[in-house]
């Protein structure tokens, strides 16, 4: 008897979240289809065997040319607000039309639906309107402008949303996923990363000695780890029961776009300026998700913190980013010098959590500069 495998269909199975889930599930003995029109990617994975890639926009895919299916991610779409600002064809093909079309898949062969979706779904959500502790629920009112320059990417992703919505009202088994600011290699800043503020204040920092922060940095962002986001979209892939209309996948870790500068400054021991420019009207101020339903019915939960999935980020690639960690934890778990008020260098040997790191960065708010005697 011929063993029987999975077929997998990932839409954008080469951006950023698409090639991390295509490579764990090619070690997990999958057969795997990437569709990707390769806008904003260049073809990742084409060494493995169990991988093909059909070059496609996922709204043209001549679905004759695929084989019965039984699970399908749907990835596919530009992320980068620079990028999506410019091309509202290759936003709203794939969420729209693409969803539609992967809608007609997953009825044909009865195959689950994963259909990726963003926070930015939510729009202007902020603190003043919902609980800070609590952070943002799946069933929160969005709150947002209409026909804007950014407007175009969150109403397709919501649109996206309905037609999922709708098709599990009639019985499709299908999901929404609100992905929060998912971050980590492969995010390099001229395909996948371009314009997203992690990669963007790394290349920055180590290369032009500057960054730009819009508006004043004190917008608030939770960012998850790519690792965390794809054992969650794993976990979903194989979950049993019925699955909810939209789930949150994030950290519950917030910080300032000011706080995060810093600590990529302090990570890279580089001298960097900040610039300060006009910030976009449809820019969220804060947002922060509530991951109570994906733990509740997933068991799921983020097992990185920001300040170690950022220390992996830039110490993974040790021979382009030189990291100087233990210069930080030095800063850290050190006292000032004497004669200049700087900290001094020291031996502690451990960063325990997030909360040394906060209590670092209040004290450096109050130094006019951080001495990087490490170098
Ligand atoms: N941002 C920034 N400088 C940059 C890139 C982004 O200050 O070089 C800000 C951006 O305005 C936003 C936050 O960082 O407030 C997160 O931006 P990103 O594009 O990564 O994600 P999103 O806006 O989708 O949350």
């Amino acid at each position: 008897m011929t063993e029987y495998k999975k077929n997998i269909l990932v839409s954008g199975g080469d951006g950023f979240i698409g090639s991390h889930l295509v490579e764990a599930l090619s070690n997990l003995d999958y057969e795997i289809f990437v569709i990707d029109n390769n806008i904003t990617s260049i073809p990742r994975n084409t060494n493995l065997n169990n991988v093909k890639h059909i070059k496609s926009s996922i709204e043209f895919l001549d679905l004759n040319e695929i084989p019965e299916i039984d699970i399908i991610f749907h990835l596919a779409s530009i992320a980068s607000p620079l990028v999506y600002k410019n091309d509202f064809n290759n936003v709203y093909g794939p969420n729209v039309l693409g969803t539609m079309k992967l809608i007609e898949l997953s009825e044909r062969d009865h195959a689950r639906l994963i259909y990726s979706s963003t926070s930015e779904v939510y729009g202007m959500l902020s603190n003043e309107y919902i609980n800070e502790n609590q952070g943002i629920k799946e069933d929160s009112i969005a709150r947002i402008h209409l026909l804007t320059e950014r407007s175009i990417y969150a109403s397709s992703k919501r649109m996206g949303e309905e037609l999922i919505y709708h098709f599990k009202q009639r019985g499709g088994d299908a999901v929404n996923i609100r992905f929060f600011n998912v971050y980590g290699h492969g995010m390099d800043v001229v395909n996948t990363g371009y314009g997203r503020v992690i990669p963007n204040f790394i290349n920055g920092i180590l290369n032009e000695g500057k960054i730009t922060i819009f508006g004043n940095g004190n917008q608030i962002r939770s960012f998850l780890w790519i690792d965390d986001a794809i054992e969650a979209l794993i976990t979903v892939m194989n979950y049993q029961g019925v699955l909810p209309d939209a789930v949150n996948l994030g950290n519950n870790e917030p910080i300032s776009i000011n706080d995060l500068a810093k600590i990529l400054i302090i990570l890279l021991n580089k001298k960097c300026s900040i610039i300060y420019e006009k910030i976009d009207r449809d820019d969220p101020l804060w947002r922060k998700p509530n991951i109570d339903l994906a733990e509740k019915l997933f068991n799921w939960k983020p097992k990185v913190s920001l300040i170690k999935g950022l220390q992996e980020l830039i110490g993974g690639s040790k021979t382009k980013y030189p990291t100087n960690l233990f210069y930080l934890i030095d800063l850290l778990c050190n006292e000032r010098c004497s004669k200049c008020s700087h900290w001094k260098y020291g031996k502690c040997k451990e960063v325990h959590d997030m909360k040394l790191i906060y209590n670092f960065i209040n004290e450096i708010e109050t130094l006019e500069e951080v001495c990087f005697v490490g170098g």
